[in-house]
């Protein structure tokens, strides 16, 4: 007899709200995380010790398709990637789930329409507070339910920008958005609304991530476990190559074998495929799952640039990412295909700037530096990025992640470069004055900016061309999950979070119907 019901091998969006899910049915549940908790100390919301000194960021090393090594912007916590996320929580519009013509081909359609989606959106939604208002958004797909929360109010300098945008035209909306904030009751508020969001962890645990929202409610049932510090490095199976007996696992420098039924690869897209091609055997020769040659390809993670505009008057706002325009998400003047999603980010500082251009900014003076950010409003703007079979993830000679990788879309996302700047010339921010900025690219290799990464393990109805199937289980292996962001077939132009979870808990419910378990609804006992 297997030791646990479900393994679940990493606590990001997808494994982290898949085991808050099935943790109520009482079955023996073993999340396996790679990485520890994230430390809540000072430096949490220092933009030195995130930004400059990569305090959160992953050791590890991937290589490029010319095996250039380069560190890739991941993090490995309790949480996964969302102790660090931007909370920005939108649902993919309702046409992404058909196929869409780019500038640059076709963005392929989803085994499932939108409508199959809508409940665990709905879900996901209330598992991870989102704020938000219904009905601003032009592009807005259907929702059975109002956002569990009121919208974040703008700051001034925001709504200035929001009305000017109206003024001029434009359908701006309130960002939706996972902060546990209270404004109508500030003293008891659990988020205090701070400068420190977008790219940093929350010290007050305000931040509706996986750990928070998800790690630690599972936890508080007892039949559900937690090992940090524990990478799984294979995948075994029986000598049929049909089911998952055992995962390896690397931890304090031991290794040490785990069982269960069930398993569920939740390691993040680039990970997963990792995982998946490391456990290559005579029944599954290219990889686990591979029979397709699918795994580790059609790697995706949006074509997108953070856009720094000089606006005449200071900004002064604290918390700026509740703005978004989709008025570009299909189309543009004169441009009959998807430009992509413009949307505000966390308000960027003098520290950021080292950081992000070490060497440009090392001779400039601090005060000239803090000039700039006190003037900056700051854009963040997304193109779908289209799946390629080439942008793949292959293991390196020493096992590593190895990314070949070529961007699509480009064309796109220059013409929504040049909307961006054509609407701020009419709100008071001089278009000239606008500097591309790369938020999350420290260095000059693009790659290495993965913090929206998906595809490699996509799910689908043909074997021939996808990993998984519409469970998002293994074509090929009966008792093999993958709930991360990797099951994307196509990326879409908002962040990626609330997919994945949404997704991860419709996944969860075929789990418990295949336990035998009851369908699991509403909130733990503990969670107010
Ligand atoms: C700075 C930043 C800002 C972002 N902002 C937004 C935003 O505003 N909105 C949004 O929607 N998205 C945002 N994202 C992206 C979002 O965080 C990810 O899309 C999401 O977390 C992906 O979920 P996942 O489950 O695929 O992977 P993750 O959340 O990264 O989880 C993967 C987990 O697996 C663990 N793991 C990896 N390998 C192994 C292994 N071999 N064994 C055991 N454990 C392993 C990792 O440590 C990690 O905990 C942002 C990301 C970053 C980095
Ligand atoms: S704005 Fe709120 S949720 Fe975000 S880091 Fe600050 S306190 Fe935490």
């Amino acid at each position: 007899m297997s030791s646990y019901d479900v393994i679940v091998v990493g606590s990001g969006a997808g494994g982290g709200t898949l085991a808050r899910h099935l943790a109520p049915s009482g079955k023996r549940i073993l999340i396996l995380e790679r990485g520890d908790w994230l430390p809540r100390e000072p430096g949490n919301w220092l933009a030195r010790d995130v930004f400059v000194d990569n305090r959160y960021v992953s050791q590890d090393t991937w290589y490029d398709e010319k095996g250039r090594p380069f560190q890739p912007q991941v993090h490995y916590f309790v949480g996964g990637a969302t102790k660090l996320y931007g909370a920005a929580l939108y649902r993919l519009r309702a046409e992404d789930f058909g196929e869409l013509r780019h500038r640059d081909g076709v963005s392929p359609a989803w085994p499932i329409p939108y409508d199959e989606m809508e409940p665990y959106y709905t879900e996901a939604e209330r598992i991870y507070r989102v704020h938000g208002a219904r009905g601003e958004d032009p592009t807005e797909p259907p929702a059975s339910a109002a956002y569990p929360y009121p919208a974040v109010s703008h700051e001034p300098r925001i709504q200035q920008l929001s009305d000017d945008l109206e003024a001029a035209g434009h359908r701006p909306f309130h960002a939706p958005c996972g902060v546990m904030l209270d404004e109508g009751n500030m003293p008891y508020s659990t988020c205090v609304r701070c400068p420190t969001c977008d790219g940093f962890p929350c010290l007050v645990h305000a931040k509706a991530d996986a750990e928070v929202l998800a790690v630690r409610p599972a936890l508080e049932h007892s039949n559900v476990t937690l090992l940090t510090g524990a990478e799984a490095v294979r995948l075994e199976t029986n000598d049929a190559g049909t089911v998952v007996t055992g995962v390896v696992v690397d931890r304090d420098g031991e290794r040490e074998t785990y069982t269960s039924d069930l398993v569920v690869v939740s390691c993040g897209a680039a990970n997963s495929a990792k995982l998946l091609l490391a456990s290559a055997s005579d029944k599954h020769p290219r990889g686990l799952a591979n029979g397709s040659d699918q795994v580790g390809r059609n790697y995706m993670f949006h074509a997108s640039q953070a856009v720094l505009a000089l606006s005449k008057e200071p900004n002064p706002t604290v918390f700026q990412k509740t703005l978004g325009l989709n008025d570009f998400y299909f189309g543009g003047p004169d441009v009959d295909y998807p430009l992509g999603n413009i949307q505000m980010v966390g308000k960027s500082s003098a520290e950021m700037y080292r950081g992000e251009k070490p060497l440009q900014t090392r001779l400039a003076p601090q005060w000239t530096l803090d000039k700039v950010a006190e003037h900056a409003v700051d854009f963040w703007l997304s193109t779908e990025d289209l799946p390629v079979p080439e942008n793949r993830v292959t293991l390196g000679a020493d096992g590593s992640v190895a990314l070949a990788y070529a961007p699509t879309n480009d064309v796109a996302k220059k013409r929504l470069m040049h909307e961006l700047k054509a609407i701020l010339s009419k709100t008071g921010m001089h278009d000239e004055h606008l500097l591309p900025r790369h938020a999350y690219l420290k260095n000059e290799i693009p790659v290495a900016g993965c913090a929206h990464q998906a595809g490699t393990c996509r799910f689908g109805r043909d074997p021939a061309s996808s990993v998984l199937d519409v469970d998002c289980r293994a074509h090929e292996l009966d008792n093999l999950y993958v709930v991360d962001t990797s099951f994307f077939p196509s990326i879409g132009a908002v962040n990626p979070a609330l997919t994945a979870m949404a997704n991860a808990v419709r996944v969860g419910e075929r789990i418990l119907e295949r336990l035998g378990a009851p369908a699991a609804h509403g909130e733990p006992a503990h969670v107010a």
